[in-house]
């Protein structure tokens, strides 16, 4: 794999863009890379060629278990090269290795799940109400995909559209980040050395008004699957206004993290530090909101802040890091702001709240934790993608499911007890697409991951998700040998 010479994946060649720009090292703050930047034009190339592929018999006669194989090949691919990809992921977004290492591990496996779908899609046979007729139902592919996906877990984002859409028989316009595109450039030359024909599979990336618009609104695209935040997902279903494509959305969060009293707190806070700290917080899963019973409130945040304290800053590329910083600048503003709104409406500072002493540069910020009377308070409010923890106490059961579903959001949730009971109440009552007990963050290719309300539509992963690639067709066929009535002689 060659690294450092990112180019545009259009119809099975790597070629420059319209405009290039510079992509930042978020640990040191400066430009590593040129990357390309999609244009109108480039877009409309990709798009073209995706169209061109969907119906070439290289890829439309290639059977389903054919496809699959290409799944699993690309699969292996990435899991050979799954340590340059980490560590290029980690140069472009500051996240840290350990992660980025173990994700992309995994990644291999969602390709390899999807591979195996592949032959498993299954039309039917209908029992219709008509004696001389046989009636079935095909499964086609949609058409053309736009996947459009933000610079977190990027590579795992890509892998739950590139897998359905391509085991399903749909060709696919990729658009990477314009923050910190590198893993997915470079991906493209794994898609090539697997064997996909061209058109099949092209990569680009660009800004999201030009390019990520653009894409979305074309008039080939089919299906639309657009990971991102939901301001940009209301341009995306405006975009799609245009080419009225099917469209799912994964959005943000603002998960709710529920803690009763009989829970193992030691355990606990272990798991709610992953669910809101790794990544630096820049996961739409994060557990940003912790709801703890008042009887243990103050013990939980005396554990909490202390292994938070302890977390170990530095480095992305070191593999003794715990936290990396933010991938963008823009966020670490946001986040500055954010806190000092909070804290002005009366939260309290537990830890943490500012940029650490021992990395003035680069977009570094310390593990926060802030105490809040409710989910009024901005950083209990907003999803802030960033490592700050917003705490507020109840005291019963109806309280705990009052403020977890105090928002607009839906997409995950924990709650931690040592009662069976307890629990099943809480999953039936809790507003989000997943719920995890005593336990937080776990994902797989075979469980269906998605949101409720302003979480977005429909689900990624999971043997379903295939069904969202393809379309059906309806056949009728007429069983009897007698002639077709004349329609116009009365009998
Ligand atoms: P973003 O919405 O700013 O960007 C996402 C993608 O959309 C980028 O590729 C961007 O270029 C593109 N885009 C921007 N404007 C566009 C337009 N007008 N038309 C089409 N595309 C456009 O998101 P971000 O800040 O990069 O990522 C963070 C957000 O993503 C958070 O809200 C986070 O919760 C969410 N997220 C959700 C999931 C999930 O699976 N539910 C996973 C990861 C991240």
């Amino acid at each position: 794999m060659s690294t450092h010479d990112f180019k545009l994946y259009i119809d099975g060649a790597f070629v420059e863009a319209g405009a290039t720009f510079e992509s930042t090292d978020p640990a040191s703050g400066e430009a590593w890379a040129r990357m390309p930047a999609a244009d109108a034009a480039d877009v409309d190339r990709a798009v073209r060629a995706a169209h061109r592929a969907l119906n070439d018999s290289a890829w439309a006669e290639l059977t389903a278990t054919q496809r699959g194989k290409l799944l699993t090949r690309l699969g292996d691919l990435i899991a050979t090269n799954a340590a340059e990809l980490a560590a290029l992921e980690t140069r472009d977004t500051g996240k840290i290795i350990r992660e980025t290492s173990a994700q992309i591990g995994y990644v291999a496996e969602y390709y390899r799940y999807f591979g195996g779908l592949a032959d498993k899609l299954e039309g039917a046979h209908l029992p219709v109400d008509k004696a001389d007729m046989e009636a079935y139902v095909r499964r086609e592919p949609i058409g053309v995909v736009a996947a459009v996906v933000p610079w977190n877990s990027q590579l795992m984002l890509a892998a739950v559209k590139l897998g359905p859409a391509l085991a399903a028989g749909c060709t696919v316009v990729l658009k990477a980040s314009e923050d910190g595109p590198a893993p997915l450039l470079a991906m493209a030359r794994l898609v090539h050395e697997a064997g996909f024909p061209p058109g099949v599979v092209n990569i680009i990336t660009g800004f999201g008004e030009e390019c990520g618009r653009t894409l979305t609104a074309h008039p080939l695209v089919a299906r639309v699957a657009f990971t991102g935040g939901p301001s940009t997902a209301r341009h995306v279903v405006r975009n799609t206004a245009e080419n009225l494509a099917y469209t799912t959305l994964e959005l943000g969060g603002k998960s709710p993290v529920l803690v009763f009293e009989d829970a193992d707190l030691d355990s606990t806070a272990n798991a709610v530090i992953a669910g809101i700290f790794a990544a630096s917080g820049q996961s739409c899963v994060a557990g940003s909101r912790l709801l703890v019973q008042r009887s243990v409130r103050d013990r939980m945040l005396a554990i909490l802040a202390e292994k938070a304290r302890l977390i170990r800053i530095g480095n992305p590329q070191d593999r003794a890091t715990e936290m990396g910083p933010l991938a963008t600048g823009r966020q670490l503003a946001h986040i500055e702001a954010t806190v000092a709104a909070s804290i002005a409406a009366g939260a309290r500072l537990v830890t943490g709240g500012r940029r650490p002493e021992s990395h003035p540069t680069g977009n570094y910020y310390e593990p926060t934790i802030l105490l809040c009377a409710g989910n009024e308070v901005p950083c209990a409010a907003e999803e802030l993608f960033g490592p700050v923890l917003s705490v507020i106490a109840f005291d019963d059961e109806e309280e705990a499911v009052a403020l977890a579903n105090d928002t607009a959001f839906g997409l995950a949730s924990g709650v931690f007890t040592a009662s069976l009971t307890r629990a099943h109440r809480m999953i039936r009552r809790l507003h989000a697409g997943i719920v995890w007990v005593n336990t937080y963050r776990a994902v797989s290719p075979i469980v269906p991951f998605g949101g409720y309300g302003q979480s977005g539509l429909g689900r990624e992963a999971g043997a379903e998700s295939i069904r969202d690639y393809t379309r059906t067709k309806s056949v009728w066929i007429r069983t009897s040998d007698e002639p077709i009535a004349d329609p116009f002689v009365m009998r």
